[in-house]
C-alpha cells in the first residue's frame, strides 16, 4: 500500500500513567479530500488509510495505557492501581508510533476503551471511542461488529446527555448535536421509536440554534425513520 508519508507528522506524547515520553503519528490538517461524510459524521477521505481516526489513540510503549487528548489529564491512585494491575503487568512493550494499519487502529481502539473502562473516563469520551471503532468496521464492511458498537456507544451518549458530562470532554458536542447524533444510532440499530423521539428534542432547537445543519439533518434523518418504521410495522403485519 502507498501512504502519502508527507501528510503523517510524529507527535510527542507523555504518558498520563507511566509518565514515559514516546511519539505517535498525526495527520496534518489540510492533507485530505474528504469524499463524503456519513449521517452519523464518519468521515470518509480518499486515502482511507489516512483518516485520522486511525491516529485517536495514543498507546504507550512502555506500560501498554491507551489514551486519546480527551482522557482527564491525571490519573488517581486507584485509576494508577488498576492500571498497573490489569494492563502493565500483562503487557508486552509493543510501538504503536509508526504507521497504521486498519488492524492496528482497531487494537489501539479497544485498549483505549478497556483504560477508559478501568479508570471511568467521561460517558463521552468512551462514547467517542465505541463509535469511532464502529466507523473502522463499517470501512472493513463488518456489520455485526459495527452494529454491537453502536449499541455501545448510544448507551454511552445517552449518559452523558444524562450527566452532561460531554459539556467537559468533547469541545465539538453540543446539546442539539447530541441529541441528533444518539436519534441517529438508534435509527442504525432499528430502535425508531427512541430515533424518533431524539430526533424530537433536537428538532425542538429549531429556533434557538446556530446549528442549522444539524437541524437539516434532524429533519432528514426524522422522516427516514418513520419511513422506516412503517415499513417494518408492514412487515410484521405481512
Ligand atoms: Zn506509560
Amino acid at each position: 500500500m502507498i501512504v502519502n508519508v508527507s501528510a503523517l507528522y510524529d507527535k510527542n506524547c507523555h504518558c498520563r500513567h507511566c509518565e514515559a515520553t514516546f511519539t505517535t503519528k498525526r495527520i496534518r490538517s489540510g492533507t485530505l479530500t474528504m469524499v463524503k461524510r456519513d449521517s452519523d459524521f464518519y468521515t470518509i477521505f480518499t486515502e482511507q488509510s489516512l483518516n485520522p481516526i486511525y491516529y485517536t489513540v495514543n498507546v504507550c510503549p512502555e506500560c501498554g495505557f491507551a489514551f486519546t487528548d480527551q482522557f482527564r489529564d491525571k490519573l488517581a491512585p486507584w485509576q494508577k492501581q488498576v492500571v498497573d494491575e490489569q494492563i502493565s503487568a500483562k503487557w508486552t512493550p509493543k510501538d504503536f508510533g509508526h504507521i497504521r494499519q486498519l488492524t492496528e487502529a482497531i487494537v489501539s481502539y479497544k485498549l483505549a476503551i478497556y483504560a477508559a473502562e478501568l479508570t471511568d473516563q467521561p460517558h463521552a469520551v468512551k462514547a467517542g471511542l465505541y463509535l469511532r471503532l464502529a466507523w473502522l468496521y463499517r470501512s472493513q464492511e463488518n456489520t455485526e461488529e459495527e452494529i454491537r458498537f453502536i449499541d455501545m456507544a448510544v448507551n454511552e451518549y445517552e449518559l452523558s446527555y444524562i450527566h452532561t458530562d460531554y459539556l467537559r470532554s468533547d469541545k465539538e458536542m453540543s446539546e442539539v448535536r447530541l441529541l441528533y447524533l444518539i436519534g441517529e444510532l438508534y435509527r442504525r440499530l432499528e430502535k425508531f421509536d427512541l430515533a424518533i423521539k431524539y430526533f424530537g428534542k433536537a428538532l425542538a432547537f429549531r429556533n434557538h440554534t446556530i446549528e442549522s445543519g444539524i437541524i437539516r439533518m434532524a429533519q432528514d434523518q426524522w422522516q427516514v425513520a418513520r419511513e422506516e418504521y412503517k415499513e417494518k410495522k408492514e412487515q410484521k403485519i405481512g
